[in-house]
């Protein structure tokens, strides 16, 4: 953190992970008003100053354990959900684009005829440059999630936090929309959300983030100007650090 108040930002660099969901709406994947509404509210979160990095999901369109249950193998299943990123991220870079900032996908796994390949010194000159990059194709790896990614996304690029963009605004004592009483931490260490069993993220990402010291922000993509309250220390989040 290098500052605090609406005029120095918080944080100085962010990476914000999107599942693939996030971008769907009624039956369709990719749901153009809700790609352009996401990538208005990234672009508003630029305001602030801080660098902002984007892991965005697959899960809208492939998730390599589904695929492999219909008897595809999970290598091969997971490339397809890897692919399935790269799309979200060439909709989202061009609907941020439209909406008035530069964006630059970054793919984990070469496609050059499509986007630049992700490299650590790359995304951090792109990020340095005001644009918001996007991390597509996971980790490039099969057997991992994007939650892994961003979490490893954010040590690599020395990011302060990842915010993590959900259906639901922050981390919960118990499921809100099954327990009337359940109430919302405004904060919890990594090791008393281990200890209390909350699934904040997955095992491995979850892991990743504890080791680092990886602060996590939990956040509803729902409201609008969520990430930028995010960043400037405002809104209704969990932070796990
Ligand atoms: N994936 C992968 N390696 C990675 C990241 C993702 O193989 O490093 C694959 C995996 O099959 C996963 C899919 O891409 O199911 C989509 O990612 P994820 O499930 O994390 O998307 P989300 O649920 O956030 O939309």
């Amino acid at each position: 953190m290098t500052g605090s108040g609406t005029k120095s930002p918080l944080y100085r660099r962010a990476i914000v992970k999107i599942s693939g969901e996030a971008l769907s709406a009624n039956g369709v994947s990719i749901d153009q008003p809700t790609v352009d509404r996401i990538a208005r509210d990234l672009v508003a979160a630029t305001k602030t100053g801080v660098e902002i990095g984007v892991v965005v999901g697959g899960g809208n369109i492939f998730r390599g354990v589904e695929v492999s249950a219909r008897g595809v193998s999970r290598p091969v299943g997971d490339t397809m959900g890897m692919l399935a990123t790269v799309m979200n991220c060439l909709a989202l870079e061009a609907a941020i684009e439209k909406a008035g900032c530069e964006a630059r996908t970054l793919s984990a796994l070469a496609m050059t005829a499509v986007c630049e390949t992700y490299n650590r010194k790359r995304a951090i000159k792109n990020l340095s440059k005001g644009r918001v990059v996007l991390l597509a194709a996971g980790t490039g790896n099969p057997y991992f999630t994007t939650d892994t990614t961003a979490v490893l996304r954010a040590a690599e690029l020395d990011a302060d936090v990842v915010l993590k963009a959900t259906n639901v605004d922050g981390v919960y004592t118990a499921d809100p929309k099954k327990d009337a009483k359940a109430t919302r931490y405004d904060r919890i260490s990594h090791q008393e959300a281990l200890e209390k069993g909350l699934r904040v993220m997955d095992a491995t990402a979850f892991a990743l983030a504890r080791e680092n010291g990886t602060p996590i922000i939990v956040f509803s993509i729902g409201e609008v100007g969520a990430i930028e309250a995010v960043l400037r220390g405002k809104g209704r989040a969990t932070t796990v650090s």
